[in-house]
């Protein structure tokens, strides 16, 4: 089967021709149609510091993806040969402390798909039952492959309520622009988004952003302020792993008001702790990964009933052997999310 794999521990990668992986008993062999690239596939590729000290080579790559089941282990119950799956990517223990107090997305010995595991950009996927996920048939392939990062911005919405309240959203990457759907959706009254990228911003608007912003150009701050009468935001929404956009966040999330953290952060951030957040009494949530598999049916409802459109946001696709043309265009931040076709 062909696949993209990492095998040195140096930038770059390589299209292989790779035997089709065994099942265990309790393993399905699914065969990939869709998958899409992850901006941690790229850091994988391109060898950056996350990745070096993350990443062990030799491994097939991906974690997003749609694909159809063609073999099932003898201990396998769930699902049956032709199920159209998709998965969540954090393999789960099933029996550390979290995973047995309902917080298996914090699970303390997770696997990731295409980091501990063998990856979706490959023909074929071996993995185990108990991480998949029996796919809507009113979702189509190109939807069904995006579960995965929508269920971070789900996550990341709906970690409070959010109907009626004023939003900013910092970054508008695919998950950033899955997350203004699903605002949008979910009946907030004001939605500013900022990114110094203006192509996504132009997406940003079709997925419902009221006001979108870029910082390079514009003042932030004042736009949210000026745009909420100066009460500030009710809610900040963080997509962007920029100290200096979350800093930006934290000066207009109005007192009493609620910070979701997503956007990962290079570098340890300075924040003024008593002035910004405790003297504020601002309220704030890290997300990590979706919650397993509570987060999927929320995704799963958001597509299927049309209630968020993400087609806007699917701008590129490519057959799998040019996954290096995706990820020339997501370093030049050229696109929104990228498509792999596995299946011709
Ligand atoms: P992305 O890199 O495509 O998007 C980030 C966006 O932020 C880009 O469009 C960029 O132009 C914008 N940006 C940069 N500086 C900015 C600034 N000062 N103000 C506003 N915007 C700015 O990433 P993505 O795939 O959309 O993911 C969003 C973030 O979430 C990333 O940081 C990613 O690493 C992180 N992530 C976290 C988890 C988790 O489980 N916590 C899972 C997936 C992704
Ligand atoms: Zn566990």
């Amino acid at each position: 089967m062909k696949a993209v794999f990492k095998r040195k521990p140096a930038k770059g990668m390589e299209l292989i021709e790779a035997p089709v992986p065994k099942i265990g008993p309790r393993d399905v062999l699914i065969k990939v149609s869709i998958a899409s690239i992850c901006g941690t596939d790229v850091h994988i590729y391109d060898w950056s510091r996350w990745a070096q000290q993350r990443f062990t080579p030799p491994r097939i790559i991906g974690h997003e993806f749609v694909g159809r089941v063609v073999k099932t282990g003898e201990e396998v119950t769930y699902v049956k040969s032709g199920d159209r799956v998709s998965a969540e990517s954090h393999i789960t223990c099933g029996h550390c402390y979290q995973c047995q107090n309902g917080s298996a997305e914090v699970c303390r010995n997770f696997k990731l798909l295409g980091v501990d595991h063998d990856g979706t950009f490959a023909e074929f996927l071996v993995l185990p039952e108990h991480v998949l996920w029996k796919n809507d048939s009113d979702i189509p392939d190109e939807l069904a492959t995006i579960q995965e990062p929508f269920g971070n911005a789900v996550d990341t919405v709906l970690s409070e309520d959010i109907s009626a309240k004023t939003v900013l959203i910092l970054g508008a990457g695919p998950i950033g622009l899955f997350a203004t759907g699903i605002v949008r959706a979910c009946g907030a009254s004001l939605i500013i988004l900022s990114d110094p990228n203006d192509y996504r911003l132009a997406i940003g608007r079709k997925m419902g952003a009221h006001i979108t912003v870029n910082p390079k150009k514009h003042d932030v701050v004042k736009i949210v302020m000026d745009a909420t009468k100066n009460n500030g935001v009710d809610v900040v929404l963080e997509f962007s792993g920029s100290s200096q956009a979350l800093n930006q966040g934290l000066k207009v999330i109005t007192p009493g008001g609620r910070l979701s953290l997503l956007g990962i952060y290079e570098r340890m951030v300075n924040i003024d702790l008593n002035k910004e957040v405790i003297f504020k009494k601002i309220r704030i949530y890290g997300i990590t990964g979706r919650k397993i598999f509570s987060t999927w049916h929320k995704t799963s409802r958001f597509l299927s009933s049309g209630l968020v459109d993400p087609t806007p946001i699917l701008t590129h696709q490519f057959p799998l052997k040019d996954y290096e043309k995706g990820m020339k265009l997501m370093r030049e931040g050229k696109c929104g999310k990228v498509i792999l076709r596995v299946d011709g």
